[in-house]
């Protein structure tokens, strides 16, 4: 077989390009890596192995499907652009390991497709260069799957990745460090420059791994647990108080309830929820669930 030059290399990725006469397009977050060291960098900090099954998000022209593919047993590959689906027909041609679902991810149902693909509850690696436009609602969605996952390996703008590990008080807690603290624990594997893709972002990012991880206070109903907490944080710099309220409604016997859950969880009405842990909101959400308002 002819040698193969990589995807990831910025003359090949310009000439894709210019073949099927493409820009990236910003609504869809293209930015397309050109960078080999970065990507043999994803791969290692996922410990991609030959038993592997890996979920990519976004494959775009296939500069990482393509680095999953030589590592990976099987490789399924998200992508919403049609225009991108016909490129890596031809891009991927050279792997038999990988297919292709056209599909926005945010809509798919990844524990029924896992099941068809790669077998009844296979666990997977998930990895990706994700859309950025998009990379919270992406992060929370897969977190909250019913579905087994060895690690998460996911590119970032810098921004969001300095939210996964945030401390409590801070600005950057919030919703998503909560939900990532409860399923995982967030590393930042690798520092990107701007000049790794094509075209450059304008914002810094970062390769950040998540390893599931088994939290303190273990609830039935995570789903649940969030939308507290997610109602807890819906006015920042309002109490948790008002906040609370506002998600279990206003009439005097109601407010009795959440004063008593309150009580028991030994939490001051009057504190914003952004300098409470996730120990402290899950405490608050059982002694809600035993007051009868979950
Ligand atoms: N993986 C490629 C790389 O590293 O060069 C491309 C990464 S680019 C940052 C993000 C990719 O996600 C694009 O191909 C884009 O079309 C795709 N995308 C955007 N929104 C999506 C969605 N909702 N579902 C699936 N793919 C999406």
């Amino acid at each position: 077989m002819a040698e193969i030059i990589d995807i990831a290399n910025p003359t090949r990725t310009q000439a894709i390009l210019n073949q099927y006469n493409l820009r990236a397009k910003k609504k869809f977050g293209q930015n397309f890596l050109t960078d080999l060291n970065v990507l043999h960098g994803i791969v290692s900090a996922a410990e991609i192995t030959s038993e592997d099954y890996v979920i990519e998000i976004g494959p775009g022209i296939g500069a990482l499907t393509e680095q999953l593919a030589k590592s990976a047993k099987k490789v399924v590959a998200f992508e919403i652009d049609p225009q991108m689906v016909n490129v890596l027909s031809e891009t991927l041609l050279p792997y038999d390991n990988v297919k292709i679902i056209e599909a926005d991810i945010l809509t798919v149902n990844l524990s029924d497709i896992i099941d068809a693909e790669f077998g009844q509850q296979s666990s997977v690696k998930i990895v990706a260069n994700l859309p950025y436009y998009i990379t919270t609602p992406i992060l929370l969605q897969l977190l909250r799957a019913n579905i087994s996952w060895e690690n998460i390996v996911v590119m970032m703008q810098k921004e969001v990745a300095d939210r996964l590990n945030a401390e409590v008080g801070t600005k950057a807690y919030g919703v998503l460090t909560l939900t990532v603290q409860y399923f995982a624990e967030a590393q930042l594997a690798i520092k990107v420059p701007a000049s790794s893709f094509n075209p450059a972002p304008n914002v810094d990012s970062a390769v950040v791994k998540l390893t599931p991880l088994t939290p303190e206070i273990m609830v039935d109903k995570p789903e649940k647990l969030f939308q507290v907490v997610k109602g807890s944080f819906s006015h920042r710099r309002k109490s948790l108080w008002n906040n609370m309220i506002q998600t279990f409604g206003k009439t005097e016997e109601t407010k009795t309830h959440i004063r008593e859950a309150l009580e028991k969880a030994n939490i001051e009405p009057s504190i914003r929820a952004e300098r409470l842990s996730l120990t402290e909101l899950t405490t608050l959400y059982l002694k809600l669930e035993s007051e009868g308002l979950i």
